[in-house]
Formats: C-alpha cells, sequence, structure tokens
C-alpha cells in the first residue's frame, strides 16, 4: 500500500485507487494529483491499496479486497491483512474509491445507502446514475468506512482513466479540497435487488444494457446458448459475459430520480 498526502494537518478526505489490482484506472488518477500536486484547501489522503496485485495485473493475489474487509492483522491472505491495514489508514476519512468494470462505460456511483452524504456528494459527479448496495455491503470497504464508490468505465480503457481524473477533481471539488464550483445534475436511483447467478458453461451472452429496464418474459443472458428469461422486470447493474466467475450481474429496482432543485444550496 502506498500513502501519500497533498496539504498540511490531519486529512478527513481520501481517494483510494487500486483496491483491484487490474483495474489501473484510478491509479493514473492519484499519479497525475502528485504529479500536479495542485494547492488544496484542506488536506487530502491520497492511498494506492493493492499495489502487489497491481504489479501482478491481477484482480487479487489471494481474495477479493473488495469483499475482505474490515479485515483482520493476522489473517492468513494478503487481502485479509491490507484490509485491516487500509481501515486503519481510512478510518477517519470520507473517502473516494475507483473501480472499473467489463460491463458499462458511462460512470457512475456505488454507495452503501442514500443517506446525507450521497445526496450531497453524488449529484455533483459526472456519473450517470447513483446505485444503493445496502443489501450487498458485506465485506465491502464502505461497510467498514464511508465511502463513494465510483465505476469510472471499462476496465483499461485510457476514457477510464480520463473519467477516474475527471471524478476525483469533482470530488475533490465538492467537498472543498480542490477550489472552484461543480455542477448539480439530475441522479436517477437504483438498488439492487439480486445477483444474477450463472451455470459453468463455454461461452457466455448479455442480451440487455445496464440501467435499461428488461420487461418480464424477456431473455437477458444465456449460457452455451441456453436463454434465461426475466420473471419479473428489473433493472440490469453491472451485467457483462465474463466479468465475473460465476454471476453475470445484478437486478436492481429504480428509486427515484434525485432531482436538482430539491439537493441544491
Ligand atoms: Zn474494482
Amino acid at each position: 500500500m502506498r500513502v501519500a498526502q497533498l496539504g498540511s494537518g490531519t486529512p478527513e478526505i481520501a481517494v483510494v485507487a487500486g483496491i483491484h489490482g487490474d483495474e489501473p484506472c484510478g491509479v493514473r488518477a492519484v499519479q497525475r494529483l502528485l504529479d500536479e500536486r495542485p494547492t488544496v484547501e484542506r488536506p487530502v489522503k491520497l492511498v494506492v491499496a493493492n499495489e502487489e496485485a497491481l504489479e501482478r495485473q491481477v484482480r487479487f493475489v489471494d481474495e477479493d479486497l473488495n469483499r475482505a474487509f474490515p479485515g483482520d492483522p493476522d489473517a492468513t491472505t494478503h487481502e485479509g491483512q491490507l484490509a485491516h491495514e487500509l481501515v486503519a489508514e481510512l478510518e477517519d476519512c470520507l473517502t473516494f474509491s475507483m473501480h472499473s468494470t467489463q460491463s458499462h462505460g458511462d460512470p457512475f456511483a456505488i454507495v452503501k445507502g442514500v443517506d446525507e452524504t450521497a445526496r450531497e456528494i453524488v449529484p455533483q459527479l459526472p456519473v450517470a446514475a447513483m446505485v444503493e448496495t445496502s443489501n450487498f455491503a458485506e465485506g465491502r470497504l464502505f461497510s467498514a468506512i464511508e465511502t463513494v464508490e465510483v465505476e469510472c468505465g471499462l476496465q483499461g480503457s485510457d476514457t477510464a482513466a480520463e473519467n477516474a481524473d475527471r471524478l476525483t477533481r469533482s470530488f475533490l471539488t465538492a467537498v472543498g479540497v480542490l477550489p472552484g464550483d461543480t455542477v448539480r445534475r439530475e441522479l436517477p436511483v437504483y438498488r439492487l435487488t439480486d445477483v444474477i447467478r450463472k451455470e459453468q458453461a463455454e461461452t457466455y451472452e448479455v442480451f440487455v444494457d445496464n440501467f435499461t429496464e428488461v420487461e418480464a418474459g424477456s431473455p437477458f443472458a444465456a449460457a452455451d446458448g441456453d436463454k434465461q428469461i426475466a420473471e419479473e422486470s428489473f433493472y440490469p447493474v453491472l451485467m457483462s459475459p465474463n466479468g465475473y466467475q460465476d454471476v453475470f450481474g445484478y437486478t436492481a429496482e429504480k428509486l427515484d430520480v434525485l432531482e436538482t432543485a430539491a439537493t441544491a444550496d
């Protein structure tokens, strides 16, 4: 783990990259901040989390770090120990954590709950949606630390790295680390409701677009040509043929739309 700081004093804000070693976009955004060293109005901690996995260009060394929180100093896995160290490092910080996917190009935010912080910060980020994951928070960073996660784009793409940079700057502006103003946008809010499992197969297909409602009775994915049909309508989130080992993605329900007027200062 690499930890750096911009500004002096004890940071209450942190930016975390590289929770997953095969998602380099956030690391580039952090590196750029370290290179440019912008003047900050309050201190911020910058963390590159899983350096070992990043070096090997793998998601994790022993286990998924974003399922290993709060971790344990005596854990037998690299990520179990790292999770514990990361929690100690981030304990008093509102944390911004960057990911990328094999599923969806447009950035969106993931939060544990739609609380005051989420309602205040997320509409100021250049994201297309906010996803609430309270049913699936176990082991994730935001189960241990107050965190706004963002999916920056497609894994390994330059666009994801550029998005990571824009998202980080918007976040740091929204929380008063960087000077300036942000734009508030209307934001649809979704809640994850279920995991869509997939059977072992040679080939996988996904027929639907994330955040676009799937009607009951429609085929939405297939394993070796065997189609899965929606029993009831849902919004797909993080769907991809090969992004995860044993799931296609998640079903979600649409909660509401955060209006700009309702949240403006
Ligand atoms: Zn990730």
